[in-house]
This record gives structure tokens, sequence and C-alpha cells, in this order.
């Protein structure tokens, strides 16, 4: 077993520094990563140097929330140029869309009498694409809070008050974005989702490949996606969705994806470089 294709950094909401991500990467004697952080490459480049002095294979990613059908899909892009103007461009649309929704998440978060600064969260989160879980640790650093999940489970969670919908990518969008990079375009976590129903769609959109095994995929769902990954000639990844210590036990090279599936990605990333996009 080789590749953990799906890690979060501190350049998202994941806790790690690019040092400890590889660090830890070559401890579990992982032969290749990806860092998928969400809506964001700003990583990339510091993960790829540290790679590259222990000898670990380095894929370029990164995690884009996008909808399709009032769906929530998070769609994996590996392989992309990280300077590839378009895909900063968009990316950095959203990155936007992320600082505000932390605005107004606080302001609901303070009309319910808790006192909390999106300024605190900002400096805490201190990247450019921070989410949620950086309200949640800023509530718990601050004593308003004393977990995570109380801070989830009273504020931020969907439909608690101070839940805000964030605004997102259409998924055929968001591949059509990938391809233009010279990336292949991945369906994360389906067994999260469980919209099924929109693989069709995607597929016809060009998707490239699903995540089959994952954290939260029980053998049965791998086995599942597995199945759909064969009927619709779909590429195969998987990776672990480590978000540093945020969870608790860090989770990077628990779930692995094999050389085999590992290296049908790379010739499929070699070919589609080889083809001039429009
Ligand atoms: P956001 O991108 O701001 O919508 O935040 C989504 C992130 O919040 C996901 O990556 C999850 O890791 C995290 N998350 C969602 N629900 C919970 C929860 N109940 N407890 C802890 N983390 C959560
Ligand atoms: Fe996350
Ligand atoms: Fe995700
Ligand atoms: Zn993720």
């Amino acid at each position: 077993m080789y590749a953990d294709l799906h890690l979060h950094s501190h350049y998202s909401d994941g806790t790690f520094t690019p040092e400890e991500i590889v660090a830890r990467a070559k401890q579990q004697n992982l032969g290749a990563i990806a860092l998928t952080d969400h809506d964001t490459v700003e990583g990339c480049e510091a993960v790829a140097n540290e790679c590259a002095k222990v000898g670990i294979e380095f894929v370029v990613g990164t995690e884009l929330t996008s909808e399709h059908n009032d769906h929530e899909l998070h769609i994996l892009a590996y392989f992309v140029d990280p300077k590839n103007e378009r895909l900063l461009r968009e990316i950095a649309k959203f990155q936007i869309v992320r600082q505000e929704r932390i605005r107004e998440m606080v302001a609901k978060i303070n009309a319910l009498g808790v006192p909390l600064k999106a300024e605190d969260v900002f400096a805490l989160a201190n990247c450019k694409s921070p989410g949620r879980p950086h309200v949640a640790r800023t509530l718990v650093r601050h004593g308003q809070c004393r977990t995570l999940d109380e801070a989830f489970e009273r504020f931020l969670k969907k439909g608690r008050p101070a839940w805000v919908p964030k605004s997102k990518m259409s998924a055929l969008e968001a591949i059509e974005l990938i391809h233009q990079a010279g990336g292949l375009a991945v369906m994360a976590h389906p067994g999260l989702n469980r919209t099924d129903e929109s693989i069709p769609d995607l597929v016809a959109a060009g998707l490239d490949g699903i995540e089959c095994f994952h954290t939260k995929h029980p053998p049965t769902t791998s086995q599942h996606y597995l199945g759909l990954a064969n009927k619709y000639s779909l590429l195969v990844t998987g990776g672990s969705d480590c978000h540093g210590l945020s969870k608790g036990k860090p989770l990077i090279g628990t779930v692995r994806l094999t050389r085999e599936h590992f290296d049908k990605l790379k010739a499929a990333a070699a070919a589609r470089k080889s083809v001039p996009v429009k």
C-alpha cells in the first residue's frame, strides 16, 4: 500500500505544517502523498520541497467545495499546475467568500451574546482559506466552548444558529477548471455526500475518478464505489482526509491506495498533459 492522497495542512483547516506532514508520511513509510487543502494550493510548494528531501512522490492537489443540484460535493484536483492563472483566480474568489462567511458567522455568534472577534479567528487560521473549524478552535481557545464538537453542536452545524450557507462553484465548472489546469478531477468521499444520483452528470462533464477509499468509508462502501468506478470507467483513489491533530489522532497513512491504482492515476495525468487543452 503506497499512497495517501487526501491530506490537509494549516493552509486550510488541518493543523500540520508542511514539515510535519512529510515527517509523518516518512514515519508511515508512504511512497506518495497529495496535499488537498480546501480551495487552495498555497501549501503545495513547501510540501513538494519537503517530499523531495526524503524521496516521497508528491502530487499537487486541492479539494474544491462545489455543488450539484443543491448537494454539496467536494471535487479533488490532482496534478494541476499550481501556477495556472485561471485556477488561482477562481479559488481566490472562494477564499474571499470563506473570509466573508467567517465574519457573518461571528456576527451571529455575537448576536447570541457570545463574545468573539473575527480578527481572532483570522489570526488563529493564519491562512487564506479559513473555515468553520477555525471558528470552533477560536471559541475553544477563548473558553466559550469546551470542545470543538460543542462549538459545532451549539453554533456551527447546518441548522444551528450561527451556520451560514456557503456559495460554491458548480461541480461541473470545477471539473472544467481542473482540466484546463492540466489536472484530474475526482469525486471526494462519495459515501459522505450520498449523492450517487449526481455521478452520471459528473461523468458526462468529464469526471476522471472517484475516491473509493476514505476514513469514513466502511468496506461495503468502498466496494460499492469500486463497482461504480468499474461501471463508469473511473480512476480509483483513496486517502485518509487527515486534518492533523484537530480531530484527535492524526489519520495520515491510515487509508492507503495501492501502487497499481496510483500508477494508473499518474499515467492518466501524463496523458492529459500531453494533449493541449483548448
Ligand atoms: P467549512 O469548509 O467551513 O464548511 O467547514 C467544513 C469542515 O468542518 C470540514 O472539513 C470538516 O472537517 C469540519 N467539520 C464539519 N462538521 C464538523 C463537526 N461536527 N465537528 C468537527 N468538525 C467538523
Ligand atoms: Fe476540512
Ligand atoms: Fe471533503
Ligand atoms: Zn478533505
